[in-house]
């Protein structure tokens, strides 16, 4: 039996993480969960934002998969995710975007992967105020050594994974320096992999590329900021926010979650999709080489697509979140 921490999360979170719970209980998956949390939750029960419980647990296990953690707006604590995955070092950020058959998008063919860079750019936290002349600064921290690693972490999935093409997005006509550096990267690497094509798109024109012509993408590698926006996009493009997974991915430890957030807005109502955790603990059974049971529940998930009464209803559907994982049973 493997051990997993468990980071249920807030909001649609502990709703999402036990329909997970359910189908892998059901399906006889050789996990089990050490349950940890983290956020407004262990911090209103007294505790603090990131629990050392949390990080030893994360520290013994290595592998996690983890429900969404609400980010205050504006001010109040830095974000629990990115605080995890610069703790860690997981800089990866590994987002599967496919059509799936029985989910209605304009879209049929979008089978493509996203490689977001998880721990720096904008995303630094090197954020300054001058109150005096009212001046804000946020600075996109890139360095050459971050690049090279996202840059060949996309290369090799697209290697191992008998892709073809790699796209490099950036905007290294307006950011010479910190864009150059991400592109110039992925060409020093490029050589290494020449049965890999590689494609470079500047974001403004990668966003209209993807909603008019997704099918062209294969693997996609980009900085923070512009991931954690196309990764959405893309979402977008396949079925919601409710249907792909995650993954963040360090040199010896990973971290896999949905792409979406908390959603308060329907938090508590038993009517969150769990398909985009569920799909994030299916990339976590391939991680920890659970590789049957991860195609089993991927089978019987995608038998659940095909009838539009068993899904939930961001998908058009009837069921309830906890519903929709007894019709994955069903189908196990
Ligand atoms: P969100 O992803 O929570 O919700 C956006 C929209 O998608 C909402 O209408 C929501 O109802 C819908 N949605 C999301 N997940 C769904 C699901 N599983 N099933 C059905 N519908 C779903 O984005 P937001 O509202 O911008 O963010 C809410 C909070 O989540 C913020 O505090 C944000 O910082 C946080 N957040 C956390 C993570 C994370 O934990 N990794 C990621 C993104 C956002």
């Amino acid at each position: 039996m493997k051990q997993i921490t468990l980071i249920p999360g807030d909001g649609i979170g502990p709703e999402i993480t036990e329909a997970v719970k359910t189908i892998f209980a059901a399906a006889q998956v050789p996990v089990t969960w050490e349950v940890e949390n983290a956020g407004i939750t262990t911090h209103n029960a007294g505790g603090q934002l990131i629990p050392v419980s949390l990080i030893a647990s994360l520290n013994k296990n290595r592998v996690a998969l983890k429900g969404p953690i609400t980010t205050p707006v504006g001010g109040g604590f830095k974000s629990i995710n990115v605080t995890l995955r610069q703790m860690f070092d997981l800089y990866q950020n590994v987002r599967p975007a496919k059509s799936t058959v029985g989910i209605e998008t304009p879209f049929k063919f979008v089978d493509l992967v996203l490689f977001r860079e998880n721990t720096e750019g904008l995303y630094s936290g090197l954020e300054f105020y001058d109150e005096r002349h009212g001046i804000a600064d946020a600075i996109a921290r890139v360095t050459k050594d971050g690049c090279d690693k996202i840059c060949r972490a996309a290369f090799e999935y697209a290697r191992q994974h008998n892709r073809k093409k790699v796209t490099v997005v950036h905007k290294a006509n307006i950011l010479k320096l910190a864009g150059s550096l991400f592109i110039n990267s992925a060409k020093t690497i490029a050589p290494e992999y020449p049965e890999i094509t590689l494609d470079d798109k500047i974001i403004d024109n990668m966003c209209m590329q993807l909603v008019n012509k997704p099918e062209q993408f294969d693997v996609v590698v980009t900085t923070n900021l512009f991931g954690d926006i196309l990764s959405d996009l893309c979402a977008g493009l396949v079925g919601g926010l409710g249907v792909v997974a995650g993954a963040n991915i360090g040199k010896d430890m990973a971290i896999f979650e949905a792409v979406h957030g908390s959603a308060p807005d329907i938090a508590g109502k038993g009517i969150a999709n769990p398909t985009a955790l569920l799909r994030s603990a299916i990339m976590m059974l391939h991680h920890i080489g659970e590789h049957e049971h991860a195609t089993r529940i991927e089978a019987a998930m995608d038998q659940t697509f095909k009838n539009r009464e068993q899904c939930t209803g961001d998908l058009g559907g009837k069921a309830s979140t906890m519903e929709f994982a007894q019709n994955v049973i069903s189908h196990l």
